[in-house]
């Protein structure tokens, strides 16, 4: 069983019925769900159907939550950032962000 990242304590448990609200629009999908805190984790390729389907509707989600995991690299942690959102904030290899420290959460901003 895998543990949970957000609590730690609760264990992920497989769900079929994961709703993805985008607009007027909702979409039922699989992934995981927390059996402690309730966190869902919908399955990344789940994700990306449903934001090409949201996306062919005209409607984009936002705000977009995306999940990712880090990797290692260098004795750094790496963060891929989503072709998606690459693509829509029209990121290239020496763009210049901000990264700001907001509680328990990143906001990274593209700058420049
Ligand atoms: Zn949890």
């Amino acid at each position: 069983m895998k543990k949970c990242l957000i609590c730690e304590k609760g264990e992920l448990v497989k769900v079929e019925d994961i709703i993805l609200e985008i607009e007027e629009y909702v979409f039922i999908v699989k992934g995981e769900s927390c059996n402690s805190c309730k966190e869902e984790f919908p399955y990344e390729e789940e994700t990306q159907k449903t934001i090409d389907i949201a996306r062919k509707l005209g409607v984009w989600p936002e705000p977009l939550k995306l999940y990712r995991h880090l990797s290692k690299s260098g004795g750094g942690l790496i963060l891929r950032v989503p072709a998606d959102l690459e693509k829509q904030l029209k990121l290239k290899e020496n763009t210049e962000i901000a990264i700001t420290k907001v509680g328990n959460k990143i906001v990274i901003e593209p700058g420049g």
